[in-house]
């Protein structure tokens, strides 16, 4: 595994971290989440992403969790980063979601409950709320912090400019942020448009979710058919839509370059978006051992050469 600092600060992350938003609900084989668990961190994986409201149904990856990581993985503790985040639809009533003090504070208490930790890592504030102002959103945080229930503090899906406010008031209260959790990936450069320069200028890191495309960045979708049990197949989050006929003729070209470097397309997908500096890791989710082996074998690649970023610049706009 190679680790990466997280933006100026102490900590250090692999540059493949693993995330539970799919493939650790109560829809999947407790053995099998704990094969990948496990495989992730007998290979260096020491990030795992939760968020109060992963599953299905809501809260189940995090009780899942906390109940493999009690057997598995308690003794282990100070070896692994683990975030939770709260800000999406959780419970019912004004104070299921949002980014109000008391949606976020109540929501960790709940996961620290969940996962049986009696702290996480990093805590995020997961979308902006534009119903609450960001002092209170970030007044939460450093309360998360000052309480001892967060190490660090984490912000996800703000515009750049809320971004750096964020940061602007969290450094004010001296709570340590270092992460900027956002969607990044070869079919959705959105960070390009201001985030990326935003957190370089805040000394910060992006932590890019979804490096895959939901899997339409992998050999998954290229022969045109949808496979059984894939997250296409299951429709809510990856729509059948999204593979059209220009879209594929895109990913196709896209295997051919990875085949040119040696890689399969999820590899060339995780080493083109970390080629950036600013960029601290890529949050995978894998539904097996095998995927998950390939995706932290992207690892192993050479860096992209020009000609290629130029190549991947051409299909990806
Ligand atoms: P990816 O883009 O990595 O997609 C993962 C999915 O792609 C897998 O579940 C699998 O789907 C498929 N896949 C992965 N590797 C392979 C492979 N080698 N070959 C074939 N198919 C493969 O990431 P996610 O969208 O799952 O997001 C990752 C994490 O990021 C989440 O778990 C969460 O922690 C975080 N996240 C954060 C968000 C936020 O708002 N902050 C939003 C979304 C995600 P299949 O089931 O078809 O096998």
């Amino acid at each position: 595994m190679t680790y990466r600092r997280a933006g100026h600060s102490g900590v250090r992350l692999p540059a493949v971290s693993l995330g539970l938003w799919h493939n650790f609900g109560d829809t999947v084989p407790l053995e099998a989440q704990r094969a990948v668990l496990r495989r992730a961190f007998d290979r260096g994986v020491t990030h795992f992403d939760l968020a109060n409201n992963y599953g299905p149904p809501y809260g189940s990856a995090e009780r899942n969790f906390g109940h493999l990581f009690a057997q598995d993985f308690r003794p282990y503790r100070d070896e692994l980063f683990i975030a939770s985040k709260a800000g999406y639809d959780m419970w019912s009533g004004p104070y299921g979601n949002g980014g109000s003090r008391k949606h976020l504070l109540a929501s960790l208490d709940q996961s620290l409950r969940r996962t049986g930790l009696a702290y996480v890592d990093v805590f995020y504030s997961h979308r902006y709320d534009p119903g609450t102002p960001v002092e209170e959103t970030m007044g939460a945080l450093n309360t998360a912090v000052r309480s001892g229930r967060a190490l660090y503090a984490g912000i996800s899906n703000y515009p750049p400019e809320q971004y750096r406010e964020a940061v602007t008031i969290l450094r004010e209260l001296g709570t340590p942020v270092l992460l900027n959790q956002a969607r990044y990936s070869i079919l959705d450069r959105t960070p390009e448009d201001g985030l990326l320069d935003a957190v370089g200028d805040t000394r910060t890191s992006l932590i890019a979710y979804s490096p895959l495309a939901q899997g339409l960045l992998t050999n998954r979708y290229l022969s045109g058919e949808v496979p059984v049990g894939s997250r296409m197949s299951v429709g809510h989050f990856l729509k059948h839509e999204a593979l059209t006929g220009a879209k594929l003729e895109r990913l196709r070209t896209l295997a051919e370059l990875a085949g040119r470097r040696g890689q399969s397309l999820a590899q060339l997908a995780i080493s083109w978006v970390l080629r950036d500096p600013r960029v601290v890791s890529v949050i995978i989710g894998a539904s097996s051992v095998i995927q998950l082996d390939q995706n932290l074998d992207a690892l192993l690649g050479e860096p992209l050469s020009q000609e290629e970023l130029a190549e991947v610049d051409a299909l990806s706009r």
